[in-house]
């Protein structure tokens, strides 16, 4: 850091604008810990929603302010959303934000001059780890999916034994055992739900044996499971009409689904068609987390309740913002831990192409852009 104190990164951080938007990037606690080595100025009301006060950002040592000031002072700015078009960010503004598979976004932000860091872009390393905020919401995402599945349920999840006679527990299954699908087997058993797991990465089968629940196998021989970075590789259309087959008679006999089930930056592998939802008994849920790319079931409709043969599908695209206040923790904990890593022991900015994080984070920039900005 420059001798006489002066702090040489100023990180903006500004309020979400999207619809039923609730969490805040970063929150007081984690400005209180970076505050030594950056300047931070945050939009007025950039955390109420999600239960952080302009006066806990002052008391962290931020600068509240209004967002022309912000975009026009930061250096770095900070967000979940991909921004709006219309945003005026400064030409050679750093933006930190969800959007890094969006080629559309990168084309503007490219127009715009400015250099946008996609979380997305983030490898999945043990380094890197700190960073994830796929992982840390996905989480949150697979806890609320099960209580918003149970809410909308005409059974209860666990047992009851009553004078009056006893209830048994639910059937639930996650489709996709990945952070969000384990996450859910493991809130679903908390609640006394008898959970089972599907996925077609053959290293989900222990991990959700070790939540206690039973992991169902695909019975589709040859399915093209593994892809590289630990996710899971796309089937073919013949490949997914014969994992629907034989998924149909193991759904059919379930209360809750969570279908969780994704390939990054492709649409979403077709797991429930409407002749499986025929089959389910009426009054039973489906919660489909991967409404946003397509959705696991084909009459899954985003943010609607739709039901169809008596079941209720669900496509919510946002559900850490109904636990907005923890969520915001774990994405505030996660950009912190990148902005603790981008920030130089001089006070300046690592934007190094040649490190594995950062040269990621900035994989689809002009390398024109970069020059300058690395300060
Ligand atoms: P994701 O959101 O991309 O997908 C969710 C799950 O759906 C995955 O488990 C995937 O295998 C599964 N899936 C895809 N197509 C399917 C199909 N046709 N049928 C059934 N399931 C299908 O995944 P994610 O939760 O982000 O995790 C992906 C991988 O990354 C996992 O192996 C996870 O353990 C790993 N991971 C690593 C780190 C790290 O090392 N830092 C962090 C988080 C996740």
């Amino acid at each position: 850091m420059p001798a006489n104190d002066e702090k040489p990164v100023t990180i903006g951080l500004l309020r979400e604008r999207l619809p039923g938007e609730r969490r805040v990037a970063l929150t007081p606690s984690d400005i209180g810990r970076l505050v030594k080595r950056a300047t931070f100025l945050v939009e007025r009301g950039a955390g109420s929603e999600a239960g952080f006060s302009d006066a806990e950002f002052m008391t962290a040592g931020a600068r509240v302010t209004n967002m022309e000031e912000v975009l026009a002072q930061a250096r770095l700015i900070v967000k979940i959303r991909p921004p709006h078009r219309s945003l005026l960010f400064r030409p050679g503004t750093l933006l930190v934000s969800l959007g890094g598979r969006d080629e559309a976004l990168a084309s503007l932000l490219r127009e715009k001059s400015v250099v946008h860091l996609g979380l997305e872009r983030l490898p999945r390393s043990t380094r890197a780890q700190s960073m994830d905020v796929l992982s840390s919401q996905a989480s949150i995402a697979g806890y609320a999916a099960v209580l918003e599945g149970a809410r909308q349920l005409d059974v209860s999840l666990p047992m009851f034994i009553t004078a009056a006679g006893t209830i048994k527990p639910a059937r639930m299954m996650a489709l996709g055992a990945g952070v969000a699908g384990l996450q859910a087997i493991a809130t679903a058993r908390r609640l006394g739900a008898i959970a089972h797991g599907f996925d077609v990465r053959h290293a989900a089968r222990e991990q959700v044996e070790s939540l206690g629940a039973t992991f169902i196998p695909s019975e589709v021989s040859g399915l093209s499971g593994e892809a590289a970075g630990g996710y899971a590789g796309e089937q073919s259309a013949d490949e997914q009409l014969r994992l629907r087959r034989t998924l149909a008679t193991h759904i059919a006999s379930m209360r809750l689904i969570v279908a969780t089930a994704q390939i990054p930056g492709r649409p979403a592998p077709i797991l429930i068609d409407e002749e499986t939802v025929a089959a389910m008994q009426p009054g039973s849920v489906i919660v489909d987390l991967a409404a946003e790319s397509g959705g696991n079931c084909t009459l899954t409709r985003p943010d609607e309740l739709n039901t169809v043969h008596g079941v209720r599908i669900l496509g919510p695209t946002n559900l850490p913002s109904a636990v907005a206040t923890n969520a915001s923790q774990l994405f505030g904990g996660n950009i912190r831990a990148l902005l603790d890593y981008l920030i130089r022991s001089d006070g300046q900015l690592n934007l190094d192409r040649g490190d594995p994080i950062t040269g990621a984070l900035l994989a689809n920039q002009l390398p024109a852009l970069t020059p300058a900005l690395v300060a």
